[in-house]
């Protein structure tokens, strides 16, 4: 059995029996894959914390090509002590690894989104989730997985979107349709030039560019725009986000 290794950021795990890890990574190399840590609750040597959820690592693993689970031999932990972490930033990065575990296939690497995933949770590391943050990570992962939507011009008729109109955004559709064509339709949202160009910046910027812009008042329409252009695609429910809502909620 050949042997491999990869950066990795570790998007869920499962304890197996008595002292065994099941844990799905997105690696940089070989794209996402599931693994078995045998004994990796209790061996610091050869997983130090590294098979936590949002561990970023090298993981070292062995995989018969029928076999559906990779043996995995160590993991060196790059990054970070998510013992340190607030139950918020916890949660929003589980809410980002559980985005790109729906939105990735095994053995399918795709280098832009692993490289999303990892910026994002670095920084997570530096700061708070902010709004613009989730939304610009949102709209970067729909955009590398080939679901982006068209934010330059009228999904119907072309035409260039611009700053000093109005568009709209059809849910259905995931599209944004010009003031002309999308006036007296039915079910769609009215949305300000201003927004859809904030939302073709956070698609383009650095994820700390973004995080430093806020979104203030277009906060609310922002993520409802993302939140339905995500559902379009998702395969499950997000299990995180109950724990973001009971967060918030205790929060008050
Ligand atoms: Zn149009």
């Amino acid at each position: 059995m050949e042997s491999h290794s990869s950066p990795a950021v570790v998007l869920r795990w499962r304890a197996y029996g008595e002292s065994d890890k099941i844990v799905t990574f997105l690696t940089r190399d070989f794209g996402k894959i599931t693994g078995i840590g045998k004994g990796a609750r209790n061996s610091r040597r050869r997983f130090p914390n590294s098979l936590e959820l949002l561990a970023r690592v090298k993981v070292h693993f062995r995989q018969k090509q029928e076999a559906s689970l990779a043996f995995l031999e160590s993991a060196e932990l790059l990054g970070p002590d998510t013992s340190a972490m607030s139950p918020e930033r916890l949660a929003y990065g589980a809410y980002m690894a559980e985005l790109a575990e729906q939105m990735t296939v095994e053995w399918n690497p795709v280098i832009e989104t692993y490289q999303l995933l990892e910026e994002a949770m670095v920084s997570l590391e530096g700061g708070p989730a902010t709004a613009s943050l989730l939304r610009a990570y949102e709209l970067k992962l729909l955009d590398r997985v080939g679901f982006g939507p068209p934010l330059e011009r009228c999904t119907r008729c072309e035409t260039p979107l611009s700053r000093s109109e109005e568009s709209f955004f059809a849910a259905a559709q995931g599209a944004l349709w010009c003031g002309r064509c999308g006036s007296g339709e039915d079910g769609l949202v009215a949305i300000q030039g201003r927004l859809v160009e904030r939302l073709r910046g956070l698609r383009e910027w650095s994820l700390e560019r973004c995080r430093s812009e806020p979104l203030t008042t277009d906060r609310d329409q922002a993520a409802r725009i993302t939140g339905q252009l995500l559902a379009l695609h998702l395969v499950r429910p997000l299990k995180s986000l109950r724990t973001i809502e009971q967060l918030s909620r205790d929060r008050g």
